[in-house]
Formats: structure tokens, sequence, C-alpha cells
């Protein structure tokens, strides 16, 4: 899981959320040396389901919020590795900045044309919903209404499925699961630094963050040890 590919700025209250181009490049140049290939969700839905083959090293590379910085910093260097992604995006502020974090610094989000422009060059989105809407707490007409708003939204924008949710501020619960499935979805994610397993319920799929912490040695442990990690 990443959010922002960028020199971390001196003032960023969530430094966290950023990891270095020069980091993020020399990741995935390690990631493709082992062999690792992205796959899409769909590609790992249709797998659960017992169709379709993955490549023997899967992994899903996903950005959460859709920062316009994703197509200016991140996409080249993904594309240069022979690497695509998932970016979650946030319909309802498209063109405009992450307000949901108030206190954060602003920038800009992809516009519906650089999305548009992305997903032709192979790029995947699914839905981060329409306002970055914390959904464990919106009274459940609202958080059924962010779900399906923003698939909908996201389904006319690039006329195909969009059948994953992320979690926003990885907040999810079984009522959450149960209304992301009704309003259409096949899979949620959120963060735990865990694998995928067939038994993981794939409304609640794990993600390992990376942040300008990790090292390229610390992501690449951290897969290797977590196949021997089962609960
Ligand atoms: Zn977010």
């Amino acid at each position: 899981m990443f959010h922002k590919i960028a020199p971390v700025p001196p003032d960023s209250q969530f430094p966290r959320n950023y990891v270095r181009p020069e980091q993020f490049d020399a990741l995935l140049r390690s990631l493709k040396s082992a062999g690792y290939q992205t796959v899409t969700f769909e590609q790992y839905i249709a797998h659960r389901r017992g169709e379709g083959v993955l490549p023997p090293k899967p992994i899903i590379l996903t950005f959460d919020d859709g920062y316009r910085s994703n197509a200016e910093i991140a996409v080249p260097i993904m594309r240069r590795h022979g690497f695509r992604a998932t970016i979650f995006v946030v319909p309802g502020h498209l063109g405009q900045s992450n307000r949901w974090d108030a206190e954060e610094t602003q920038e800009p989000l992809l516009t519906a044309e650089e999305i548009r422009a992305l997903h032709a060059d192979g790029f995947a989105f699914g839905s981060h919903t329409m306002h970055h809407s914390r959904l464990t707490v919106a009274p459940t007409d609202v958080a059924f209404e962010e779900l399906r708003a923003s698939r909908e939204a996201l389904e006319n924008l690039l006329q195909e499925p969009v059948r994953s949710i992320c979690y926003p501020w990885a907040q999810h619960n079984e009522s959450v699961h149960r209304l992301a499935r009704d309003a259409g979805y096949a899979c949620g994610v959120g963060i735990r630094r865990r694998l995928n397993r067939a038994s993981t319920d794939i409304m609640a799929l794990h993600r390992i963050p990376v942040t300008y912490l990790d090292s390229t040695w610390r992501v690449r442990w951290d897969l290797l040890r977590l196949k021997f990690r089962y609960e």
C-alpha cells in the first residue's frame, strides 16, 4: 500500500504517506528481479473463484486517494519496470485536493481525464468512497450511498465494472463488508501486515503499508517471512 511517491515535505503531518522516488524505483527493481508480476483485483477475484491462473509471484501495488503525483512520478517508474497498479480514488473530489485531511498539506488529486488516460495505459481503479467517508461511523444509508455512488461514478468514467473498495482510514467491520457487497463490490481492502490467502475474507484483504522508513530489504523480508504466518 502506497499513497504518494515524492520527496517527504518538511511540513507533512503524515510523512508515512510518502515513499521517495529513488526508494520506490529501487524497490520495484528488486521485486522485478525476484520475479514478481503485478496483477489486478479482477484477476485476483477470478483466482479466488477458481477461474484463471495467477503468475507464480503475483503482487498488487495499490495507491490510496489518487494524487496527481501518482501520474507524474509513480507511473513513469512503474512503466519502466513493466509494473501496473490499482489506484483507489475518491470520485467526489476528483481534480480537487485531500480536503478530508484538513490539517495535512493539500495536494492535487487526479482529474477524470487523467484517470481515463491512466486506465487506457493499463492502470486499474477502485473506489475509496465518494467523499473519503468513515464507513464505520456514518449512518447506514449514508455509508451505503458513499459506496454505491462512487462505484457508479467510476463505472461511468471507465465504462467497465468497478468491484474493489478501499475503506477510508482502513475503518471497516462486518456490517461495512455487508454494505460493500450489497453496493456491488466483490472485494475490499484494509491494512494488515499479512499476505492474502484462500482463507482471507475477500471483503477484508490485507495490505502491507510501505513508508519512507521502509528499505527495499524490509519489504522483501516481509514478503518472505509472512509466507509463514498463518494467523
Ligand atoms: Zn485515503
